[in-house]
């Protein structure tokens, strides 16, 4: 493959840090234009330094002196605010982007890189969630790539290749079952913010490791595969493999399934997205059958996981339900996370909001900003007054 110039943007989260790493590994393939952050001015200063890259952004004004004093001496470019963010993905010498971004957030800069014909190496599956008709569409239009850099999704992604457009009979989404795998519904009730954040197989952001002991990040992951790969939900069944080995498998007509398996490590999908069609060296552990010796596999338990049942329900009433859905559980996350409220109380705020937001049945992109923000309104409403 010939060079590419990435934009990485959240290059400060868990996954900018990763896809860095596989940039470090291979310099003659990859160069950085920008890279973006919202707060972390000290290693988004590091970061633009030893990659030397051409532009960066600051998200927080709070924080924008400090990137740019650090940075005076350099010839790095620093920009403050989302705007910019924008207005630099859609620049000449991008030549993809990854969006890395935390939750909603991401949605205006994924459309703006798209709008402007860059293919994009998506890791912010909020996006789709919340938007994701329009989103492929655009793409659509655009003739611009979606890789996916989620695992379970890059290993379908994966398991397509040279199928020869054979239709797909199921996808079978796998889940590790979060650090709450095993525990009873009272248990749940009073789990902590510390013990959600430890997941078992994966090291992750704060958002995600939540949405991960709630299940949530499942739901979030069908809703993400039914537009990445044009599959209706009822196709896409949710499987529990608590090894984290089988990143996700797809079967066809014949009921052939191919799988694609790997240690837990997100530097495997971000170089697939990163270097495809190539696949590029990469100093990570290998699999040892022999020594991994057997596979487990369970029924997802929408009982005590709730969330799965939730999001099934709002991609069966489609519209704006998404969007509501995801806009309410980013800010029952960050509420669980600051101690506020418990760990059930995540879905009981999901699901009001999607009882009292509007149903839009057809949205704009500009009814998902405006249903965005009237979730997030009533979902923090609903906290304050109930938890
Ligand atoms: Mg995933």
């Amino acid at each position: 493959m010939g060079k590419r110039i990435l934009a990485i943007l959240g290059s400060t989260g868990s996954i900018g840090r990763q896809a860095l790493e596989v940039v470090r590994q291979h310099p003659d393939l990859f160069e950085i234009d920008l890279l973006t952050a919202n707060n972390n001015s000290r290693l988004l200063v590091e970061q633009a330094l030893e990659f030397d890259a051409n532009n960066v952004v600051i998200c927080n004004p709070d924080k924008y002196r400090e990137v740019s004093d650090a940075l005076d001496s350099s010839l790095v470019k620093t920009f403050c605010g989302m705007d910019s963010v924008c207005d630099l993905v859609s620049g000449d010498t991008v030549d993809m982007v990854l969006t890395a971004m935390v939750g909603f957030s991401g949605l205006r800069s994924t459309v703006a890189a798209i709008e402007a014909g860059k293919p994009i190496a998506l890791a912010n599956k909020e996006t789709l969630v919340a938007a994701g008709g329009i989103v492929m569409k655009l793409a659509e239009d655009k003739n611009v790539p979606v890789l996916p850099v989620d695992s379970e999704h890059s290993a379908i992604f994966q398991c397509l290749q040279g199928s020869n457009g054979a239709p797909v009979r199921k996808i079978h989404l796998t889940a590790s079952g979060g650090p709450f795998r095993t525990w009873t519904k009272e248990q749940l009730e009073k789990a902590t913010r510390k013990e959600a954040l430890k997941h078992p197989n994966w090291k992750m952001g704060e958002k995600i490791t939540i949405d991960s002991a709630t299940m949530m990040n499942k739901g979030l992951e069908i809703i993400e595969a039914k537009w990445l790969f044009g599959v209706s939900p009822e196709k896409i069944n949710v499987v529990v493999h608590p090894e984290s080995i089988i990143h996700s498998m797809v079967e066809y007509a014949d009921g052939a399934v191919i799988a694609q398996l790997g240690h837990p490590d997100m530097k495997e999908p971000i170089q697939y997205a990163l270097g495809y069609p190539a696949r590029l060296e990469l100093d990570n552990r290998k699999l040892d059958f022999a020594s991994l010796g057997s596979l487990s596999f369970h029924a997802p338990d929408f009982d005590r996981f709730p969330a799965l049942r939730i999001a099934y329900e709002s991609i069966r009433r489609g519209g704006n339900m998404p969007c509501v859905m995801n806009a309410a559980n980013e800010i029952a996350v960050a509420a669980f996370l600051r101690e506020k409220i418990g760990f059930y109380d995540i879905c009981d705020t999901v699901e009001y909001c999607i009882e009292h937001v509007p149903f839009i049945a057809e949205p704009c992109l500009e009814d998902i900003f405006s249903s965005n923000d009237e979730a997030a309104a009533i979902a923090a409403e609903y906290i304050r007054q109930n938890l």
